[in-house]
This record gives structure tokens, C-alpha cells and sequence, in this order.
């Protein structure tokens, strides 16, 4: 019913534009796209697939082999070839990349690889370098060399395994390129390590040498001697034994400690009492002092076998000390003088002969420095009981100051005093002189409190 009321013109266009749809989106159009989208993946897989692999060293393409195996293999056999001829390991100085190249050359072959490689590879043997604190001291061919050069160092001062020992400077074996310098032996690098680069001399040791002779011969220190010569027992030399004689200043120090246990003294304190029966500055130990004992653990380090540092890391008192009381006297000479207990002093010069025990002899007085004819005074004043000659005292005058106190003044050359006088503090008594037993003119004086003979260095 419908189709009979469409017009066949209507009809027509409807087809028309069905196949201008099939045209544009059939089966046709949907295969070109496919193509145009495909065919780029397919070209890329291609040229990927067809890659050839280059070697690279630094910057530079070397050659370009068929794949990544084929390079590796190359590079490896080209490293193995040298280290083979050259009995040591290659290092190389740059480092080797593989890239896939988009060109579409031939492939060279392993032997054309190692070619390029040998023409544009930068490379050097390798030794091992010991260093120390960073900077290189010594070359040596291998790792092992360089450990047994470490080994050794450390084992010079290890007494046998009894000390524990380190090195000061941080020391590593590092890989390094050998470049024209040739490798040390193992005894070369030890020797060059402890001596800073410098030959050990040696010198064969004579009868009757001591290390001080040789030391004075070579014109070293004692120290630096037993320095290079660790272990080295300088009171036990043996004739024709070689020591070196190099002055030392190694590249490498090694520090060894040990503990050490010692008994030791521990002082006694000192504590003073007053006792007022002594006079002022004088002095009566009461309670003599005894050291205590402590053990004392010590850890000592040494610096290429001598001595450098020792301290205290554990203590324990066995005995403990006893303090020595000394009593102080406070007792005033002359107190009722209401002055301050001190004697004038009476002559000019110096005290030349101390009292006391003296090469056997006590002395009992001070010498006074003065010379024939000086002036004497009285030390206090009191009263004159002696002025004339004494046995070795020679012209000899004393004053009785009261209390018990006298004082003398000997070998005058004239008294102008008599006994019985009265004199002040500080009066004009005499001259001084060498009566009776003196080698030469001073003023014997003494202090005699109670009949004993007091130091008079104590009272003026
Ligand atoms: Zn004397």
C-alpha cells in the first residue's frame, strides 16, 4: 500500500545514496585503512628485526656487528686476547655500550670487531695500587700482592701476635692502570712503605758496637734507629747482625697497643697541725707519711714500635696512703715584746752556711756573709752575759733576750759590749771578724731557746 504511494524517482535516489554509503564504508575502505595503520608497525618490526647491534666506546661507534652476542663476544674475546699476552688484567678506560643501529650495513665479522676495537679502544693492564688516606704510597701486581704487602706490615709490629694491631691511615687496595710504571715486588713495596721512598742502608754490626755508636756514626737518633728496626733489642747486638740505617718516615704507620698492669707508690698527702709549744715556722713531723700501693692498668699504643701514648683504663688501690702530719708551731720568740715574735737580723750580708747537718757536722748557728770590720747589731734587745773569747767561737757575744732565749754572735774582731749591759733591738754590739775556727770573716750567729739550738732562719 505504501510502495504504491512512493513515487519509482524517490525509490531510485534511496538506492543511490545506499551505494554511495557501501562505496565509502564497504569492505574496501575498511582493508585500506587496515593497510595504511599495519603497514608502518610492520616496516618498524622489520627494520627491527634486521638491527645490527654497534659497539660503542665512549662516543664512537667501533663496528657494528650482526647482534648484541656477536659484539659481547667480540668485546670479551678482544679483553681475554691482551690479558692473556700481557699475563695481567686489562682495565678499560671507557666504557663500552651496545646500541642498535638503524643501519642497514654488513655485519663485520668477530675478527673485524676486535679490529675497531684495538684501533679505537683506550685501555691500560691493571695493578693494584695500596693507598693510604687516598693517596697512592705503592703499585703492586695483584689484590693478593697488595693484602700480602698489608699482611706483612702489620705483622712487623705485632710482637709475634701479642699486640693488636691497625693502621692510622685508612689504607685500600684499589685497582689502577699500570700505564708505563712497572709493579713492585711484594719485599720492594714493604720496603719502600716503611722507609717513605728513601734506600734502607745497612750496616753489619762490629764487635764492641753498641746502637749508641752506631747511631752517633750515622749521625741518627737512637729513637730513629730502633724506628727502622723494629723489634730490635738494643742491649743484646750480635756481631755481624745487619741493622738498617735509614732514616724512616713511612708512607704507612702502624699503631699497636698492649695493656700493662703495674703496681705503683701512691703519694701521700701532706696535713698540718698547729702546735703552739713550737715557735712560729717551725715545723715537727708528728705522723711520718707512708706511699699507699694501686694497681694500675695501662694501654699503651705504639707508632711503628716506639711509645707515642699510654693511658689509665682501669685502677684499683691495694694500700691506701698515710698522710704525713706535720705540726706548725705558733709560739711566738719574744712574745712579751708585744712585737711580732721576728729578730732583727744582724749583720748585712747573706746566710752563706745553713744550719743543720752539714757533711756530718752539725752546724749550729748560720754564717752570715760579712767582711772584717762590718757592723754586728743585736737580733732583740736584752742583756749582754758573754762578750770575750770562747774555744772556736773566737771573740763571741751573747744576749739574753729572757724567756729563755739567747742569741751569739761569734768570731767578731772587737765587741763593744761588755757583760751585763743592757742593749735595744738593733744596737751596735761588735765587728765582725774570723776569731777562733773560721777559714775566712762572716758572723757565725745562733738562737739557743732553753739550751737547744734552734735554726735562726726561723725567726727573722
Ligand atoms: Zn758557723
Amino acid at each position: 500500500m505504501l510502495a504504491d504511494q512512493i513515487p519509482g524517482k524517490l525509490i531510485h535516489q534511496i538506492k543511490n545514496y545506499y551505494g554511495i554509503w557501501r562505496q565509502l564504508f564497504g569492505p574496501r575502505f575498511l582493508i585500506k585503512i587496515f593497510m595504511l595503520v599495519s603497514m608502518p608497525v610492520l616496516l618498524v618490526g622489520f627494520f627491527f628485526s634486521q638491527a645490527r647491534c654497534a659497539v660503542v666506546a665512549g662516543d664512537e661507534v667501533v663496528a657494528v656487528a650482526a647482534d648484541r652476542e656477536t659484539a659481547m663476544a667480540a668485546v670479551e674475546e678482544f679483553i681475554s686476547r691482551r690479558e692473556e699476552a700481557a699475563g695481567m688484567p686489562v682495565m678499560l678506560f671507557e666504557e663500552i655500550k651496545y646500541r642498535p643501529t638503524w643501519r642497514l650495513t654488513d655485519a663485520a665479522g668477530k675478527e673485524e670487531i676486535i679490529r675497531g676495537l684495538s684501533r679505537h679502544l683506550s685501555y691500560g693492564y691493571k695493578a693494584t695500587g695500596i693507598f693510604a688516606d687516598g693517596k697512592m704510597v705503592a703499585l703492586v701486581e695483584d689484590r693478593a700482592a697488595g693484602n700480602r704487602v698489608l699482611h706483612e706490615l702489620l705483622h712487623m709490629y705485632s710482637e709475634q701476635g701479642k699486640l693488636e694491631v691497625s693502621f692510622k691511615q685508612r689504607v685500600e687496595l684499589k685497582p689502577v692502570a699500570l700505564g708505563d710504571r712497572e709493579p713492585m715486588s711484594v719485599e720492594e713495596a714493604l720496603e719502600h712503605i716503611r722507609f717513605g721512598g728513601s734506600k734502607a742502608r745497612s750496616y753489619k754490626v762490629k764487635q764492641g758496637d753498641t746502637l749508641w755508636d752506631i747511631a752517633a756514626a750515622v749521625n741518627l737518633p737512637v729513637e730513629e734507629l730502633q724506628l727502622a728496626n723494629p723489634g730490635l733489642d738494643p742491649e743484646a747486638l750480635q756481631v755481624g747482625q745487619e741493622i738498617t740505617v735509614s732514616p724512616t718516615s713511612p708512607l704507612i704507620d702502624v699503631l699497636a697497643a698492649y695493656t700493662d698492669t703495674r703496681r705503683e707508690e701512691v703519694l701521700y698527702r701532706v696535713q698540718e697541725k698547729v702546735d703552739k709549744n713550737l715557735f712560729l715556722g717551725e715545723r715537727k713531723i708528728v705522723q711520718q707519711g707512708q706511699p699507699g700501693l694501686r694497681e694500675v692498668v695501662y694501654r699503651v699504643v705504639l707508632e711503628n714500635g716506639v711509645e707515642v701514648h699510654e693511658e689509665i683504663i682501669a685502677e684499683k688501690i691495694i694500700k691506701e696512703p698515710v698522710p704525713q702530719i706535720v705540726a706548725k708551731g705558733t709560739r711566738k720568740l719574744l712574745a712579751f715584746r708585744g712585737g711580732n715574735g721576728r729578730l732583727a737580723y744582724p749583720a748585712a750580708g747573706a746566710i752563706v752556711s745553713p744550719f743543720g747537718t752539714r757533711w756530718g757536722r752539725f752546724h749550729s748557728g748560720v754564717d752570715i756573709a760579712a767582711s772584717y770590720g762590718s757592723p754586728v747589731v743585736a737580733a732583740e734587745s736584752g742583756t749582754v752575759t758573754r762578750a770575750g773569747y770562747y774555744g772556736g767561737y773566737g771573740l763571741c757575744i751573747d744576749i739574753n733576750h729572757g724567756g729563755g732565749v739567747v742569741t751569739r754572735y761569734a768570731h767578731l774582731s772587737s765587741a763593744a759590749v761588755k757583760p751585763g749591759q743592757k742593749v735595744e733591738r738593733g744596737q751596735f754590739i761588735g765587728r765582725a771578724g774570723a776569731s777562733g775556727h773560721a777559714t775566712g770573716p762572716h758572723l757565725h750567729f745562733e738562737v739557743i731557746v732553753d739550751g737547744v739550738h734552734k735554726n735562726p732562719s726561723l725567726f727573722f
